[in-house]
């Protein structure tokens, strides 16, 4: 049951978002996948173990699951799981930044009923997405703990055999899970957290170094996706040995030293969407990515600013810009006029009214199709089939509009490929991601600007309506002090 929350969003989780799948189900939809749970099957099959597969629930993000869909998800978790049998372990894998309404910590939730279900000695290990936000009820309910390493996140698989791997050796008896945390009052932005240099690169090089020294099981280091404005709030870092407490709490201390000293380094470099426009077309050949991170919809956003694309429909083009939009009610009247129609009509700006407003323009509409796309890009989901709905591309001069009835991530270039729109050919491509669709688009991107526009995972932390989030906390209270 995988989803991550942002409590800024104005669109609420449905319990359909989530498409959750049972028993024997699990295994079609996972197996062979490079998902945690195609990990968890790989390390489980190569050991010979049986498999007893609950469930399998996934969910692009956005604010709350609504109570009675949460209860409903949860319910139906707890009653398989209760009637799976005698089991030896469980494998759960979660986000770790979940909400509901009246629920901030639904990994704890989840864990706690699993608990009960299972009892207190059974051996409980799970994955978490690097932004996930550890609570205490985590800790406590879980025996071990196992982060992705990556971001952009693409070893989900091998964070899924790592923590099959931890729970074969725990019931084997050859691991005794002995772990420690660090919470800090600390939030950083997404947009410079890449793994692969500065200074997440860093700590995670630290990480890895301790790992493959033999003197951990599992590090994991969680730089919370910042925004969710609940009291539990913040950074973590949690280490797993085999057996040692003392030692699993000394990685886990320096390394939350070591990323509290390194906080500053996390800023984001956003540059405004009509320079970053004109310092495109000045550049030869494409494609140029624009990284609209503020209206990211693998970060809460809705999908449907407009701060990029009322720039970009005024843009001198002279060769194909592609950008994705979610907006059902225009997906709707674009079907209606059918394919060749030439439609003028406000898109976008519908769902975030405080960030953005519709625009108007004209198109012609070039292509329809169901939404259906399989995501090819290593990352989320590869190799399963995603939906977004009734999908149209809408040409307005060069801009060609992929606006679809439900969100999508947009970190795989397939997304457009799927919709007749080959990135490799624009000269402007569209992206509403932070920092997880540099995996796919870094290799095939001339230059790549993050823009500065509104929205509810802005890059600009101290301007979101904070009220709940437990104080003092960086970057909002700037001169705190931390000792690890
Ligand atoms: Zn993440």
């Amino acid at each position: 049951m995988l989803q991550e929350s942002n409590t800024f969003s104005p669109v609420l989780t449905r319990y359909e978002d989530f498409t959750p799948v049972f028993g024997q189900e699990v295994l079609e939809r996972h197996r062979g996948k490079l998902t945690e749970m195609g990990g968890f099957l790989d390390a489980l099959s190569k050991a010979r173990k049986p498999v007893a597969p609950i469930c399998a629930a996934w969910a692009i993000t956005a604010n709350r699951l609504v109570r009675a869909d949460f209860e409903r998800l949860v319910d139906e978790f707890a009653a398989r799981l209760a009637a799976a049998g005698k089991l030896e372990g469980l494998l759960l894998a979660m986000h770790g930044a979940q909400t509901a309404e009246g629920e901030d910590d639904v990994e704890g939730h989840v864990l706690g009923r699993a608990r009960e279900i299972v009892g207190p000695d059974l051996p409980i290990v799970v994955t978490l997405d690097l932004h996930a936000n550890i609570t205490r009820a985590m800790c406590e309910r879980a025996t071990a703990i196992v982060g992705y390493h990556t971001y952009p996140h693409v070893d989900m698989f091998e964070t899924g055999q790592k923590a099959g791997r931890l729970l074969l050796g725990t019931l084997s008896g050859k691991i005794r899970p002995a772990m420690a945390w660090r919470k800090l009052p600390l939030i950083v932005n997404a947009e410079n957290q890449q793994t692969a240099h500065g200074p997440a690169h860093r700590l995670m090089a630290r990480a890895e170094a301790l790992e493959a020294a033999g003197k951990a099981e599992a590090i994991s280091i969680f730089a919370v996706q910042p925004w969710m404005d609940i009291q539990e709030m913040g950074s973590a870092v949690v280490a797993v040995t085999n057996g040692d407490a003392r030692a699993a709490d000394r990685h886990a201390a320096a390394l939350a030293q070591k990323f509290w000293d390194t906080r500053r380094e996390f800023e984001a470099t956003l540059t405004p969407v009509e320079e970053a426009i004109r310092l495109a077309l000045a550049t030869r050949g494409g494609p140029v990515v624009l990284a609209e991170s503020s209206d990211s919809t693998g970060s809460g956003s809705p999908g449907d600013s407009t701060g990029v694309l009322k720039h970009l429909v005024k843009a001198p083009l002279s060769e194909p810009a592609a950008i994705f939009l979610v907006d059902p009610e225009a997906a709707g009247a674009l079907r209606q006029a059918g394919v060749g129609a030439t439609v003028t009509l406000p898109i976008g700006g519908k769902l975030d009214r405080r960030n953005s407003k519709p625009v108007k323009v004209t198109g012609r509409v070039r292509l329809i199709s169901d939404g259906r796309w399989t995501a090819r890009a290593r990352g989320y989901n590869t190799g399963i089939e995603t939906s977004m709905g009734t999908s149209v591309v809408l040409e307005v001069g060069q801009v060609k509009v992929l606006i679809a009835e439900r969100s999508a991530m947009t970190v795989d270039p397939e997304l457009f490929r799927s919709h007749g729109i080959d990135p490799v050919y624009c000269k402007i491509v569209v992206v509403k991601s932070p920092n997880g669709f540099r995996a796919a688009y870094e290799p095939i991107a001339k230059r790549i600007f993050v823009v500065d526009t509104p929205g509810v995972s802005t890059a600009k932390l101290d301007s979101l309506p904070w009220r709940r989030i437990r104080r003092p906390i960086y970057p909002l209270d700037p001169g705190i002090r931390y000792r690890a």
